[in-house]
């Protein structure tokens, strides 16, 4: 029997992978990976079957339970199967169903941590996303349900919150900016929208809460995070960041 690793990926750049998954990488005989892991970190896993299970948001994915039953049955025939998912595993991954399921099966795994998008992001703004009498109480949230799931009231955490980074919300930005501000949270809190942090086309939009809808569209096709909360603007009065987004994201619309 062999063992499955949910190896995190990582938030874009090859090399902000850990020397442990690079190892596992290098040992691997399959490797199950999602849509956005770089092209040279599965290369790394230079003698394992690559199959793409993920998926990009409002794209078709392999069906979870699939998945379950396809680590399941690698771990039958393969000695080390990995799970590389983007960023960190344990966060907005699903990773929960899929160790559920190999203990269930009596699968041994291991999980390997990951850079998250919130903390890359905020490397890319030169920020910390705690600051010392600004803000100690930091949340991770997404808005996203998946069908069926029970709504959950990420809305609450970001209001509690001093600093809030939001996962999966460029989509549904009006949304999110219309729902904080009527319950209360003021337009003008410091907020930055950060998309594919760490990788070459990155792009930084920054404004105020009540100018996300705006800065959503604007925004390109990449994967992106909602940094907000007052410790931004301190950090970009620190140290304005030099963005260039309109014409980014007008070059990838041509
Ligand atoms: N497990 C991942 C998150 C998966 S959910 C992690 O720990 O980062 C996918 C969401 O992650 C995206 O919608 C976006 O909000 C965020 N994300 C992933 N990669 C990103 C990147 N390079 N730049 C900005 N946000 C990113």
């Amino acid at each position: 029997m062999g063992k499955v690793y949910l190896v995190g990926a990582g938030p874009g750049a090859p090399d902000l992978l850990t020397l442990r998954a690079a190892e596992i990488l290098k040992r691997a005989d399959i490797v199950f990976h999602d849509a956005l892991v770089h092209r040279q970190t599965l290369s790394l896993a230079g003698r394992a079957r690559k199959i793409l299970v993920g998926k990009r948001s409002g794209r078709r994915s392999t069906a979870q339970a699939f998945i379950n039953k396809r680590l399941i049955d690698a771990a039958g025939s393969c000695g080390v199967v990995v799970r590389l998912k983007g960023g960190d595993p344990t966060l907005f991954g699903r990773a929960q169903e899929e160790v559920d399921a190999l203990r269930k099966a009596g699968v041994d795994f291991e999980i390997i941590p990951g850079v998250t998008a919130a903390t890359a992001a905020a490397a890319e703004l030169g920020m910390s996303l705690t600051r010392r009498g600004i803000a100690r109480h930091v949340v991770f949230v997404t808005p996203r349900t998946a069908e069926g799931e029970r709504e959950n009231d990420w809305a609450a955490s970001v209001l509690a919150a001093d600093t809030a980074v939001i996962y999966m919300g460029a989509g549904l930005a009006e949304a999110i900016s219309t729902e904080l501000i009527n319950r209360g949270k003021p337009k003008d809190t410091p907020l930055v929208l950060v998309e594919s942090a760490t990788l070459p086309e990155r792009c930084v939009l920054h404004g105020t809460l009540a100018d996300l809808p705006k800065l959503a569209r604007r925004s390109g096709s990449g994967p992106a995070t909602v940094l907000l909360g007052e410790v931004l603007k301190a950090a970009l009065a620190d140290s304005p960041v030099v963005s260039i987004p309109e014409i980014q994201a007008h070059l990838r619309r041509a």
